[in-house]
């Protein structure tokens, strides 16, 4: 098969989000942008830890001011944040922010890489965050990413020299970079990488500050200034009809599940950027000081130069493809230049200027959206000449799939389309097509990728390409593309997708965590997909040992591809305590099928297939609740009412204009949702109500909310005050502080191993402060920080309950931890 190998893709400016899928089709004054690049011989390279740290001002700037290599090396792909635009966390986030990337340098004009380290959730302090990494891993990727990439300069988004002021990851990925600088030029570390890409030393490493890292604008006024960069990031570029400001806010606003859109500026902006290491640059507003940008850089690359510039500055905006002959002039001495890192850049792009001058357009389009492995596929091949440049099409070829043999070399006369349809029967392809760093199970902090040319690239590249060999005035040149699908939407009109190989059968159980607290059996839905017409066979859960599964298999058969049907399986816990997965496996033929398809479709991203293990986790939890009617009052969003409708609660939604006294008198608790004191407005005026309802006898349990933007501070019927104190490692011991508490024992009786099993971590915004009247019930602190006390509070009002808690059940509930649905349990039958 095919070497894969990172694109080295022109330059090309995406305005608008929604033709993020269409092929590139640049107008002349793209073009001219594009040989602007071709005579820039430098690189950059900007380093952070997340999709939205990267400072989009500064990296259109060095792409589009500059016209330098750009790059943007997140050290994760975001998956622990969360989505704004639809129900997909963890992994399946890091999908689309993946994508949102792409399409944010798109948009910039930068590139895109990754390391295989998994956004974990939130940390600290680095320490924690480079042990659940696996720091020597993450380090090579990093070390990879840089001897491949070549940068000049590296810039990093973060300070290595605060750890413990912002977000773990944020440090951790500047301390990586930092060392990073040091190895890169070593041929004995991580030797690997050297035996790919060989060693390579940038010349310098710089710190993307601002006033903010200083405290504030005034304390940045009066630093010492005498190691700062300065660049003027503020320019307009007449050839794009924007300013930079404006292409780093569209850019910016890609990042559509962070909800990052932001308004474009125009006018002068300084970027500063701290020197770090290497050659300290003499001319202070240039980061490419001392570094020899121009062709010269190259030996024999003067003339190529000469040549280049010139057409630059006397560039056809009329008709482009007359500069064609001086374009084969200097692509002729490109290729004739020693084999080297800029060779094989510079002859991609002036390739592609070439082919854009000539408006030569090549597709190659599949009949169907998804076919299965070997499936019955029909591609049809467009290309087409719209200039007078003399171009011959020799051949057409393809690892996967065949063109007639009877295909003879055509000549492309202007405006005349050509077509060919594939050979019937011949499509080879059989891996299917999923996110490749998916294809495996990782760890909580690194995903598992066997693969080694795939690790760092954004995603899958050309799995399916068809190569156009073309000869363009006498030179031979081939131009890659890969299979796509398109269809006409008669709103949207002409739809890009990729193309995808799927399987014939793919089988999901919607609920994803199944939770039994009695004997009970229940009836669980499993939903199977035909990836083709005529499909049937067998389905059968398998399950941990102790639980029944009846039936043993069911058949199924399904006419139409896309047909889904809904098939119920009866399980019966065991007595004790218990958890698991339950796993579909579903048989056709003498194959076995055992994943899930996720279909990712946003209108700002490429359309998304992607398969994981189909499964759910099962757990017998050993739980007694009192009270039965829960009201629950929705704050920012979260499951926690589908959770206690698992254990057995009747939950009714409030909203804010249902809560009155007669309304809520009749639950046995109210429930407060994540957040609601900071996104739900008409709290304010529902406090006395929810008191009053305390001090007759009820239990109010409010869970977080963070301490800035509340919508009031009387948030309990006593002070109290809420802080940025957090514990994010999930394994942290807890003490029990008060074990003859109410809640601690009744109807359960809670011990540290409750405290078992937790993911991402314990809590967050706890109160650092409260009245005399609250009893703290445990103590907990991440490594090397002072215990918080302040994660679960209870105090008696009237003849009722009051609870504020920021221990996360908004995490555990859903991931089904048995300790925290105890507790859980514990707070809503106090007193009962
Ligand atoms: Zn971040």
């Amino acid at each position: 098969m095919h070497k894969i190998i990172p694109s080295v893709f022109i330059f090309f400016i995406c305005i608008s989000s929604l033709f993020a899928q269409q092929p590139n089709k640049p107008k002349a004054s793209e073009i001219f942008h594009d040989l602007q690049k071709l005579n820039f011989l430098g690189s950059a390279l900007y380093i952070a830890a997340h999709p939205d740290d990267e400072n989009t001002r500064l990296i259109s700037f060095l792409a589009n001011d500059i016209h330098a290599r750009t790059a943007y090396l997140s050290i994760t792909r975001g998956d622990g944040g969360q989505n704004l635009v639809g129900p997909e966390i963890r992994e399946l986030l890091g999908v689309i922010r993946t994508q949102e990337l792409l399409a944010a340098r798109r948009t910039d004009g930068g590139q895109q890489f990754f390391t295989r380290a998994n956004d974990f959730g939130y940390s600290k302090h680095p320490d924690e965050t480079l042990e659940i990494w696996n720091k020597d891993e993450v380090l090579k990727d990093v070390v990879m990413n840089i001897r491949r990439f070549k940068p000049d300069v590296i810039v990093n988004r973060f300070n290595h020299r605060n750890p413990g002021t912002t977000h773990g990851h944020h440090t951790a990925s500047a301390m990586l970079s930092m060392e990073a600088f040091d190895l890169v030029g070593n041929n004995t570390m991580y030797p690997e990488s050297v035996n790919e890409f060989g060693t390579w030393q940038p010349k310098r490493l710089l710190f993307n500050t601002s006033w903010w890292f200083y405290g504030s604008k005034e304390k940045f006024e009066k630093a010492d200034k005498s190691k700062l960069v300065e660049v003027e990031t503020g320019n307009y570029y007449p050839a794009l009809g924007l300013s930079n400001g404006e292409i780093a806010s569209l850019s910016r606003s890609m990042h559509k599940s962070q909800g990052f859109g932001s308004t474009g500026t125009r006018g002068s902006q300084t970027e500063y950027l701290e020197f770090l290491k290497g050659d300290f640059p003499e001319n202070k507003k240039d980061i490419f000081d001392g570094i020899n940008t121009t062709w010269s850089r190259l030996e024999n690359g003067q003339a190529i130069g000469v040549i280049l510039k010139a057409l630059e500055e006397n560039f056809n905006f009329k008709n482009p493809s007359q500069m064609i002959p001086e374009l084969m002039k200097a692509f002729d001495l490109i290729k004739e230049l020693p084999n080297g890192h800029w060779k094989s850049i510079k002859l991609e792009e002036i390739k592609n200027i070439i082919v854009s001058c000539s408006g030569l357009f090549l597709e190659a389009v599949a009949n169907e959206q998804n076919v299965n492995p070997k499936g019955d596929l029909k591609v049809t091949i467009e290309a087409i000449n719209r200039s007078n440049a003399n171009i011959q099409l020799g051949s057409i070829t393809s690892p996967c799939i065949a063109f007639p043999v009877s295909f003879k070399a055509t000549d492309l006369d202007k405006d005349e389309k050509y077509t060919l349809e594939s050979t019937e029967n011949t499509f080879s392809g059989t891996n299917f097509s999923t996110p490749y760093w998916l294809k495996e199970k990782g760890t909580i902090g690194m995903y598992h990728v066997s693969n080694k040319e795939l690790i760092g690239l954004p995603e899958n590249e050309h799995e399916f390409p068809v190569t156009f060999n073309l000869a363009i005035e006498g030179r031979n040149i081939s131009i890659t593309k890969n299979i796509i699908y398109k269809y006409n939407d008669p709103v949207a009109g002409e739809v890009y997708q990729p193309f995808d190989v799927l399987p014939e059968v793919t089988s999901s159980i919607p609920e994803k965590v199944l939770i039994f607290s009695s004997n009970d059996s229940k009836q669980i839905p499993v939903k199977v997909r035909a990836g083709k017409d005529n499909v049937s066979g067998t389905i059968t859960l398998q399950h941990p040992k102790g639980w029944l599964i009846s039936p043993d298999h069911q058949l199924f058969e399904l006419s139409k591809k896309g047909e889904e049907k809904t098939i119920l399986f009866t399980i019966t816990p065991p007595k004790n305590q218990s958890e698991g997965y339950l796993k579909t496996l579903v048989n056709v033929g003498d194959q076995f099928y055992n994943k899930e398809l996720i279909q990712i479709d946003y209108d700002h991203v490429p359309y998304q297939s992607v398969l994981l293990d189909s499964e759910a986790k099962i757990v017998r939890i050993n739980i007694q609740k009192k009270g039965e009617h829960i009201g629950y009052i929705k704050g920012a969003g979260d499951a926690i009412p589908e959770s206690l409708k698992q254990i057995g609660y009747k939950v009714t939604t409030l909203l804010p204009s249902e809560i009155n006294n007669k309304n809520i008198e009749k639950f046995d608790a109210v429930v407060v949702g994540i957040r609601a004191y900071n996104t739900v407005p008409e709290m304010e005026f529902k406090q006395e109500i929810l008191n009053q309802y305390v001090f007759n006898g009820g239990t109010v349990l409010v869970q977080y909310n963070t301490r800035h933007r509340l919508v009031t501070k009387d948030l309990a019927p006593y002070s109290i005050t809420l802080s940025k104190e957090r514990v994010t490692d999930e394994f942290s011991e807890v003490t029990i502080l008060e074990p003859n508490h109410e809640v601690l024992n009744k109807p359960n009786k809670i011990s540290s191993t409750d405290f078992e099993g937790w993911v991402q971590e314990r809590g967050l915004y706890f109160p650092s402060e409260w009245a005399s009247e609250f009893t703290p019930i445990l103590g907990m602190n991440d490594k090397a920080y002072p215990e918080s006390k302040g994660s679960l509070l209870v105090a008696n009002y009237g003849k009722g309950h009051y609870i504020y808690t920021g221990l996360s059940f908004f995490r555990e509930l859903p991931a089904g931890v048995s300790g925290a649905y105890r507790l859980f349990a514990n707070l809503l039958s106090i007193g009962k």
